[in-house]
């Protein structure tokens, strides 16, 4: 069992055909916000496995972990969080509460899978987990392992070189999902429009924020999904950016079926919009 659909690739990635994967949250969905159905539940308290993103990231998870009773699953040694051995960042971010919200990425940006270097220490984690559960396997886990870095790394080479022409672009995101990906690819992230993650943008914000925009040379501005239509608009109209809807999930775009190709998506329709011909 994973949080997330892009935990659930990267167990199949290592897991190949031994494992049998299953997401709780949809690609589509705001990954902070989840109800759990029933059956998702009682999924929890069967599985050998659970794989979550860590840090804030599922506040969700505790209250279903609790609703599962199960304490093999929590703080032990089949629970697994992913972020162990990620260089996180974000990581001085003030636990704010703002409007009696917790600050969703209090302990660091949680988005950290959308960096593809990160899937290293990340399969590293899920290798030795699944290794530990089927020992057996832990040849074919290792090799899976190893044939999936092979095909990132020559993916990344890619990407890089397609995105090499737009660094130090500046870009506004609407949620803070972003910095990992924008760090690695080289455009710099100068203001998101929900100030405190997981909350709608404050009317201060929408009034101000497209023409600081303009100020700063901003002219792609990053939606997602399950990004507020409204809003998106609003801004990319005041401000003149081009809008671009990016996919933080494996799943959440037709083209984006595992993980490798959840940045092939991205890095196409990135390119696209900081080229101006989308
Ligand atoms: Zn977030």
């Amino acid at each position: 069992m994973t949080t997330s659909t892009d935990l659930k690739a990267l167990v199949e990635a290592v897991g190949g055909d031994r494992v049998r994967v299953q997401s709780l949250a949809s690609p589509l969905h705001d990954p902070h916000t989840l109800d759990l159905k029933p059956g998702q539940v009682s999924s929890l308290r069967t599985a050998d496995l659970l794989v979550r993103i860590g840090l804030d990231h599922e506040p969700w998870l505790t209250r279903a972990l609790l609703a599962a009773r199960d304490q093999r699953v929590s703080g032990q040694r089949y629970d697994l969080d992913a972020s162990t051995h990620v260089e996180l960042l974000q990581t001085e971010t003030p636990r704010l509460r703002e409007r009696g919200a917790t600050h969703v990425h209090g302990f660091g940006n949680t988005h950290y899978w959308l960096d593809p270097e990160n899937a290293r220490p990340m399969t590293g984690d899920i290798e030795a987990a699944l290794a530990r559960l089927r020992p057996a396997d832990s040849v074919v886990f290792e090799e899976n392992r190893r044939r999936f870095l092979a095909r990132l790394d020559e993916r990344l080479a890619d990407w890089q070189r397609r995105m090499a022409l737009y660094k130090g672009r500046r870009v506004v995101a609407v949620h803070d999902t972003w910095p990992y990906f924008c760090r690695r690819f080289g455009l710099v992230v100068v203001a998101t429009v929900e100030t405190t993650p997981g909350l709608p943008p404050t009317p201060a914000t929408l009034a101000t924020l497209p023409q600081r925009m303009k100020e700063a040379g901003v002219n792609v501005l990053i939606a997602e999904p399950s990004s507020n239509e409204s809003v998106v608009r609003q801004i990319a109209d005041r401000s003149g950016a081009r809008r671009v809807t990016l996919v933080p999930s494996v799943g959440g775009d037709p083209g984006a079926r595992d993980y490798l190709e959840l940045f092939e998506v991205n890095i196409t329709r990135l390119t696209a919009a900081l080229a101006g011909t989308s």
